[in-house]
């Protein structure tokens, strides 16, 4: 079974994300659980909860079929003292919304070194704060995603995702989740079915399937190893169709928010229901 959705709009509250998911034909979904831009914004209201619970189980949507995106202020890697302290609580206090709604993972960006640290530093600060927000919430997992490695992120290889995790104590409640246009950007070829199976088994190796507990599914505006992150809209990029293809047609992609990032909105439930087909 195959969980295929978007990042879709919670503007006027969480509860409209399913809702909004629903309309696009989706059985999975993204979100911003809190808005993105603000380190400090209003917590969740007990109307906001039970409205999204309620929504979530009229459309169908399990935890499993929902994978939220934590905000790209949050740099769990950061250098410096004040930048970590404010990122920690910000992801804990993501982690906490991700409880309150019922939600079992939360997506995020492993972190970046500023230039001002080494990579192996940052990602044992990036590990200990994950370790720290596990230890003060329950049930929601933490999911890295790789990146495209642009700037001084970290994550961009299997082997940062492997260093990370085993950093961190709790390893039922640690994740990955792959971003297509990500891993294309980072030097990953997704682009014929040897290369993919090459990569997959590459992820199997380094990183251990039973990690994978999510996907975003995006095209890419840039080529091969460009280290730029710049999603397109599927086939209209440098990816093509095929690589979602393979996805749509591989069991290891099974149970998991297959999530869509594309940039045009307007395109989503065309390609919902492309992705859909490709499954058979
Ligand atoms: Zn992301
Ligand atoms: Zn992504």
């Amino acid at each position: 079974m195959k969980y295929i959705g978007a990042h879709v709009s919670a503007s006027g509250g969480v509860e409209n994300a399913p809702v909004n998911a629903a309309a696009i034909g989706a059985t999975a979904f993204g979100l911003f659980t809190r808005n993105q831009r603000q380190w400090s914004p209003k917590p969740l209201e007990k109307k906001n909860i039970s409205a999204f619970r309620r929504n979530c189980d009229k459309h169908g949507f399990g935890p499993g079929q929902i994978l939220p995106h934590d905000s790209y202020l949050i740099n769990l890697g950061h250098p410096e003292k004040e930048g970590l302290e404010k990122s920690r609580a910000a992801f804990l206090d993501e982690m906490q919304r991700c409880e309150q709604l019922g939600i079992d993972r939360l997506n995020f960006h492993p972190g970046s070194h500023l230039n001002k640290i080494s990579g192996e530093q940052c990602m044992q600060i990036i590990a200990e704060s994950i370790n720290i927000a596990l230890d003060n919430t329950s049930g929601v997992a933490a999911v890295i995603e790789n990146t495209a490695g642009q700037g001084t992120n970290l994550g961009y290889s299997f082997e940062h995702l492997r260093y990370i995790i085993d950093l961190v104590e709790d390893k039922d409640r640690v994740g990955v989740c792959i971003d297509t246009a990500h891993a294309y950007s980072a030097g990953y070829d997704l682009k014929n079915i040897a290369t993919f199976n090459k990569v997959f088994g590459d992820f199997d190796e380094i990183v251990g399937r039973k990690y994978l507990m999510g996907m975003h599914l995006n095209d890419s505006k840039k080529v091969l190893g460009s280290r730029v992150d710049r999603h397109d809209s599927l086939g209209k990029g440098t990816l093509g169709t095929e690589p979602f293809r393979f996805i749509m047609k591989d069991p290891r992609f099974d149970h998991m928010p297959l999530i869509l990032e594309t940039p045009d909105p307007e395109l989503w439930a065309d390609e919902i229901a492309t992705l859909k087909k490709m499954q058979f």
